[in-house]
């Protein structure tokens, strides 16, 4: 097949694209190099069924293709709140233009949702019907609401016009390719340990999320977009649950060093805790995660060793 991937330059692209060559499809690979970058596909591009386009996902694009995986947007905090504007703009154009691609070439479309649709959740752990509790005027809404908006217009393109989503909802999810300035917590901690710095736990750090390893979320991507029993939502991640203390100390033991513990302030609207029920793609996927954090953090240490 050819695959569009938008975003492909970035964190979860890039391994997506690789995993997609690897099975033998044509890939496009459209980024505007926001936080994505050349080095995470550098390995693809002398590849003949590999393509690279700068683009902005804002603007529209034309490309005959056979599916379409949407990725582009910023997922850390600190770049998404960059440019909020920006990034409600790339959630919501975005979906627009990726849908009425598909809708023009018969495509299956594949919409990168997340977990920050649930906010802070009432609900634990999170089931795919729970409705979310999303603060509409915060600093991570730019973020979430674009999300919620992009999921609802999959819906309504799927309803009005037949087009053939899947919509994934992602919970955190680490491993290699991610920047080591992405300021998300395991790249934070990984980095803050190599370099001997203090780690930084934001508030007190009995707040929890899942954390999955990329190779298995990369695994459930495919799996949902191959087949035809379900369009979505559905949750995508690890329901192991872990306070940010507990990671803090799962790094620590694993890069050994001299790195202190410290608090900093807990930002605005930071969900206390965070975990998948994943019962629905267990039944229907027959998934789920077979990397356990340990392993997990070897392998994107042993990564993040290598970028230094
Ligand atoms: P990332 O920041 O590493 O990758 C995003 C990519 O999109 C980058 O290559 C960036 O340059 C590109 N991009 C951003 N704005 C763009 C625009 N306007 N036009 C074209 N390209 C643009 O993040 P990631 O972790 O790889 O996340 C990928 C997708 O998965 C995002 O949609 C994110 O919301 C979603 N997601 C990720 C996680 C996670 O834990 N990694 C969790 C939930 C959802
Ligand atoms: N966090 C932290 N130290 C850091 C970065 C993040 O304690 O250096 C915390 C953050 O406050 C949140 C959790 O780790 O409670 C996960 O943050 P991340 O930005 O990785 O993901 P998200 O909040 O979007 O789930």
């Amino acid at each position: 097949m050819r695959i569009l991937v938008t975003g492909g330059a970035g964190f979860l692209g890039s391994n997506l694209c690789t995993r997609l060559i690897n099975d033998g499809h044509e890939v496009v690979c459209l980024d505007n190099f926001f936080t994505g970058r050349k080095a995470n596909i550098a390995h693809l591009l002398g590849n003949p069924r590999f393509e690279l386009v700068r683009h902005d996902v804002i603007d529209p694009f034309k490309f005959e293709v056979d599916q379409i995986y949407n990725l582009a947007c910023p997922a850390s905090p600190p770049h998404y709140q960059y440019n909020p504007i920006k990034t409600t703009k790339t959630s919501v154009m975005g979906a627009i233009n990726c849908l009425g691609l598909a809708k023009r070439v018969k495509a299956r479309v594949f919409q990168a949702s997340t977990s920050e649709v649930y906010g802070d959740p009432q609900v634990h752990p999170q089931p795919e019907e729970y409705w979310g509790n999303v603060n509409p005027i915060g600093k991570r809404s730019c973020y979430d609401e674009g999300k919620r908006c992009a999921e609802t217009l999959f819906f309504d393109y799927h309803r009005e016009n037949k087009v053939d989503i899947r919509v994934i909802r992602i919970f955190n999810t680490y491993g290699p390719h991610m920047l080591s300035n992405d300021g998300r917590v395991v790249s934070n901690f990984i980095v803050q340990a190599l370099s001997g710095e203090d780690i930084t736990i934001y508030g007190d750090g009995s707040q929890t999320r899942s954390f999955c390893y990329v190779d298995d979320l990369i695994e459930g991507f495919v799996r949902f977009m191959d087949q035809t029993e379900i369009v979505g939502p559905m949750n995508c991640g690890n329901p192991g649950e872990f306070t940010m203390l507990q990671l803090a100390e799962a790094v620590l033991r694993e890069v050994g060093g001299k790195s202190k513990i410290v608090h900093k302030p807990l930002p605005a609207d930071d969900p206390k805790q965070r975990k998948p029920d994943i019962s629905l793609a267990r039944r229907v996927l027959k998934w789920e995660p077979q990397i356990p954090l340990e392993e997990g953090l070897r392998r994107t240490i042993a990564y993040f060793r290598t970028q230094a």
